[in-house]
């Protein structure tokens, strides 16, 4: 791996964190360096890479007069190849528990076995637990002289005070197109791979200020026969918004689909995630009037509106919150797809519930509403038609008209649900359009039972399909109405107990199914 392989060695081969490393620097000269530090910062700008150069330096036998280490003692030689045993790290992100964290307590207060300093690297701390947090914060009040803690974190709002007030925090930031292209080109030439600076800096825009990234894009190229236009089009925007679309559209095989397409092509998945988390800011900043912070002018702000037009900013913080964690699940990932693949069903889930709570609270009103109707209405005079739905007062002519084609054509429409769902379809025909208000039809049924079914999500699916051929794209909501006539008791259907009911039954029984209904009620 290109990023291990090319890991500078010392302070000076670290590039674009001028100000932390001259600061770093001047502590260990002067040895007044503090013994817990927060590094905070993106993803692959260089933390744990600080950290490693800054154990080093301290336990270095022969450090130079700025601080550098020598690289040549015992001490830098067993860091440098991994097998120093008083630099301990510890990824938060699988190591999170307070078990792992005692553990920890435990061993900090033993001396440093062969060195100066015990140097513990916490990565990704953020992800402790709280009980792991209070356990690490009381070493952090009384840590040993020999013990230093350097917790490095993407995200510092989930940082506790009390940690953070303890430590000296050190903070990242993303480094520099020309920065970035200065290391890869450097690690061209030492790779002896001939490469323009155009497509150098293709790679270090792709890679969003991210080290890491810029040097994995960088590898893809060289170790295999993509060009880098292949590699960094995992960046370019239509990807974003194709995965964007196919959330909102509900498309989870399509979705799947993209990623596979996206992971064939040889396109650094991580890279595409973090691109997209960048995508999904752009429609949060202009869903929020902030389209002049949108970062890329490749970005059509027209799609972004219709994005953000058609997500809500609860919506769209959950897209950033389940991709940031898919990012982070990459490296534990059996395939590199996993963690892209799961992001997607879990928000497509979660976006059902959403929909059928929606739904729910959206019958709950239409009924309250129906029932005010209903109680404020006289009985009209006997002999005088009264239009069933109540819309029609306020709808006008147009709507009334749409239910009458709708009641006209409704055998129809269940024998079509009866080619896609038999059972289905006796419940459709037991159901009655009463009213539509824009786009959302409301369908009596009479039991909950009835109401259950159709508002199941694939049921509702395929009647919402059936239906656009008659209205146009349309939401169903059900009430339960009142129904008293052709009363069929279970004794007239010959079933007795509970266990009798079945979808069959069901079925056959296509109409007036009262006590079957109780029944399964209760
Ligand atoms: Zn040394």
């Amino acid at each position: 791996m290109f990023y291990r392989k090319y890991r500078p060695q010392n302070f000076e081969g670290l590039v674009g964190i001028g100000n932390i490393k001259s600061s770093i620097l001047s502590q260990i000269t002067n040895n007044t360096f503090a013994h817990a530090y927060l590094f905070i910062g993106p993803r692959g700008t260089g933390k744990t890479t600080l950290a490693r150069l800054f154990a080093k330096a301290i336990n270095c036998q022969k450090p130079s007069k700025i601080g550098e280490s020598c690289n040549k003692c015992e001490a830098c030689k067993s860091i440098n190849n991994g097998s120093f045993i008083d630099l301990i790290e510890l990824d938060a992100a699988s190591n999170r528990g307070i078990d792992d964290v005692r553990t920890l307590r435990e061993g900090v207060k033993l001396a440093p076995s062969n060195s100066k300093y015990k140097v513990y690297i916490i990565d990704e701390v953020h992800m402790l637990t709280t009980e792991a947090f209070n356990a690490l914060l009381k070493t952090l009040e009384e840590p040993p002289a020999h013990s230093i803690f350097i917790l490095a974190t993407t995200d510092a709002h989930k940082i506790p005070e009390t940690v953070k007030s303890r430590c000296q925090v050190l903070e990242f930031s993303r480094a520099k197109m020309d920065d970035i292209v200065t290391v890869l080109d450097s690690i061209a030439k030492q790779e002896k791979f001939k490469i323009e600076k155009e497509d150098l800096v293709k790679i270090a825009k792709a890679s969003k200020g991210g080290f890491r990234d810029a040097v994995t894009l960088l590898e893809q190229v060289v170790t295999s026969d993509l060009n880098v236009d292949d590699v960094v089009g995992s960046t370019d925007t239509q990807n974003y918004e194709q995965m964007i679309s196919n959330l909102i559209e509900g498309k989870p095989d399509e979705a799947i689909t993209l990623i596979n397409d996206l992971y064939e092509k040889g396109v650094d998945l991580p890279v595409y995630t973090e691109g997209l988390v960048f995508y999904i800011r752009d429609i949060l900043l202009v869903s929020v009037g902030q389209e002049s912070l949108v970062s890329d002018e490749e970005k059509t702000l027209e799609k972004l509106k219709y994005f953000a037009s058609k997500l809500n900013q609860t919506h769209i913080i959950k897209l950033i919150d389940v991709f940031t964690k898919a990012q982070l699940d990459f490296r534990y990932a059996v395939t590199p797809q996993l963690p892209l693949e799961i992001a997607v069903l879990t928000l497509l889930k979660s976006k059902e519930q959403v929909e059928i709570e929606e739904s729910k609270k959206k019958d709950r009103a239409q009924l309250d509403k129906e029932k005010l109707v209903k109680s404020e209405k006289p009985n009209p005079p006997a002999g005088l038609p009264m239009p069933t739905h109540t819309g029609a007062q306020a709808g006008g002519v147009a709507q009334s008209e749409k239910i009458s084609s709708l009641i006209s054509n409704w055998v129809t429409i269940a024998e079509k649900v009866a080619g896609i769902n038999s059972s289905l379809s006796s419940i459709i025909k037991n159901a009655k359009p009463v009213n539509i208000d824009k786009n959302n039809l409301t369908l009596e049924v009479y039991y909950s039972f009835h109401k259950e079914r159709i508002e199941a999500v694939r049921n509702r699916q395929v009647i919402e399909n059936v239906l656009a051929e008659f209205i146009g794209e349309c939401v169903i909501n059900c009430i339960i109405g009142e129904k008293t006539a052709n009363k069929v008791t279970t004794k007239d259907l010959g079933l007795k107990n509970k266990g009798d009911l079945t979808d069959a039954n069901v079925k056959n029984v296509e109409i007036d199914i009262d006590d079957l209904a109780k029944l399964l009620e209760d």
